[in-house]
């Protein structure tokens, strides 16, 4: 058995069930194989033994009371998982299928993120098996309380700085941000998301849903093209879906599919900007269902099915992992889809990664591709130290320079470890190494 089958089948023994961990450390210890052959410092040192042990894992219980006065019990977690290049950073998760072996997964893939963004973060996940759907505002501000009464003793802006993910929007960020300051007394950068009159980033809502676009936008640009007149797919009607098709619309681009967790609409025509303001209205403020869009716009509904089997020439996945099936990858390239760039975190099941890599597709795995979202998060930090805030324009740049050296950085290390134009083998080892070279720097922690 190979060195690296050996770590691997080490990491399925110690997280029995937790399959999508599981699965997110194969994906990257796979492509590090010729890194760790020609590097036997990391070997000697352990490193991959200890990359994939959390730092931390916190799992406590959230009590609040619903609107009728009943007591419901929540689990909520913290992954800690590691700090070689910053404080714990990453976001927090409310959904009903949270459990621990997601958010390591999350938390795992977010070390490598963070390191490619070149700020100084660590990795970091948490959440809650909470579900916010149909859910008045009062139970989520309770939940929210409840939640951040107990997180606000492992983190600090110095040390553990969680943001938003599924179901954490700027809402739930308040709620949890006005308790932490309630129970501590300080306001201080310990969440980022943070609404614009109180330390929020201009773009950081924008800017997981515009990274990916720019990330495609500079694979596209490797071969001399850009979005003007593009088909494109989009799934989720979240904070990615919507930010991703504000700038394709700005390029060019006309959007054609969103989703939710019920089905997924086709508007031939494309999403303009009026209709996505009318899907931001019903998403972020009135929390209805994407069916509503049909109804609206008499488009077609397709409930239970998500949009890869529509034509077009590039596909964000921006609501969940796994969420293309080796079938569905395999039907998007049929169709012609030569462009994939993933909002979400994992949407692509490994066979279906292995077919967009094989096809040579351009093709942006999340790691790399969302990045833009805790890039610009850590900007948020930095403005938050410096007590001070940097214009729309100005964070704009910074963001869009940040998803071109992620670009630049994968592709050079691609090129490198001769297999030019896969991001997936690029990003995992531009990630791995300078984490593994701080945790060598900092001695046996
Ligand atoms: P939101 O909660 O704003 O939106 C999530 C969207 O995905 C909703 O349309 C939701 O539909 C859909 N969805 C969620 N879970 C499922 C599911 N199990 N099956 C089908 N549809 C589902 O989240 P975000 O837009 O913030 O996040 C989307 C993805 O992007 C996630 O993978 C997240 O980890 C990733 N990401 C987000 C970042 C950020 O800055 N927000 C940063 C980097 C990555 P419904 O309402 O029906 O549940």
């Amino acid at each position: 058995m190979s060195y690296i089958e050996e770590i691997k089948a080490l990491v399925r023994k110690k997280n029995p069930g937790e399959s999508e961990f599981q699965q997110a450390v194969d994906e990257v210890l796979e492509s590090l194989e010729p890194v760790i052959e020609q590097n036997p410092k990391y070997k000697d040192a352990k490193i991959l033994e200890r990359i994939t042990e959390p730092e931390r894992v916190l799992m406590f219980r959230v009590p609040w009371q619903n609107d009728k006065g009943e007591i419901m019990v929540n689990r909520g977690f913290r992954i800690e998982f590691n700090s070689a290049l910053g404080p714990y950073k990453g976001g927090l998760r409310f959904h009903p299928t949270v459990y621990l072996g997601m958010l390591k997964f999350l938390a795992f893939e977010q070390i490598f993120k963070n390191s490619l963004t070149t700020l100084p973060m660590g990795g970091g996940k948490g959440g809650a098996d909470f579900d916010p759907k149909g859910k008045s505002d009062a139970e989520v501000m309770r939940f929210c309380q409840s939640f951040m009464t107990e997180l606000s003793r492992h983190i600090g802006a110095n040390t553990d700085v969680p943001a938003g993910d599924i179901g954490v929007g700027g809402r739930e960020i308040g709620y949890m941000f006005g308790q932490y300051k309630r129970l501590r007394n300080e306001f201080v950068g310990i969440l980022t998301g943070k609404g614009l009159d109180w330390g929020g980033s201009l773009i950081r809502p924008e800017a997981t849903g515009y990274g990916a676009v720019y990330f495609a936008e500079n694979m596209l640009a490797t071969r001399g093209e850009t979005f003007e007149g593009k088909t494109c797919v989009v799934s989720g009607s979240g904070n990615v879906a919507q930010y991703t098709i504000e700038k394709l619309n700005e390029l060019g681009a006309k959007t054609v599919t969103l989703s939710d967790s019920s089905g997924y609409i086709y508007d031939p025509d494309g999403i303009d900007s009026e209709k996505l303001a009318f899907v931001m209205e019903l998403k972020n403020v009135k929390r209805g269902r994407i069916k509503e869009y049909a109804d609206k716009y008499n488009v077609k509904f397709y409930p239970n099915e998500r949009p890869w089997s529509v034509k077009c020439d590039a596909a964000f996945p921006s609501a969940t992992q796994n969420e293309i099936s080796a079938e569905e990858a395999q039907t998007l390239l049929d169709n012609g889809c030569y462009v994939v760039s993933e909002g979400a975190n994992m949407p692509t099941v490994p066979e279906g990664v292995n077919k967009f890599v094989e096809a040579g597709i351009l093709y942006g795995p999340g790691k790399a591709a969302n990045a833009g979202g805790v890039a610009t998060s850590g900007l948020e930090m930095s403005q938050n130290s410096a007590r001070l805030s940097w214009s729309r324009e100005e964070v704009d740049a910074k963001l869009k320079g940040i998803m071109k050296s992620v670009h630049d950085s994968a592709a050079a290390a691609a090129e490198e470890y001769g297999q030019p134009g896969n991001y997936v083998l690029g990003a995992n080892i531009a990630g791995f190494v300078k984490v593994a070279d701080a945790m060598l720097d900092q001695g046996l922690v």
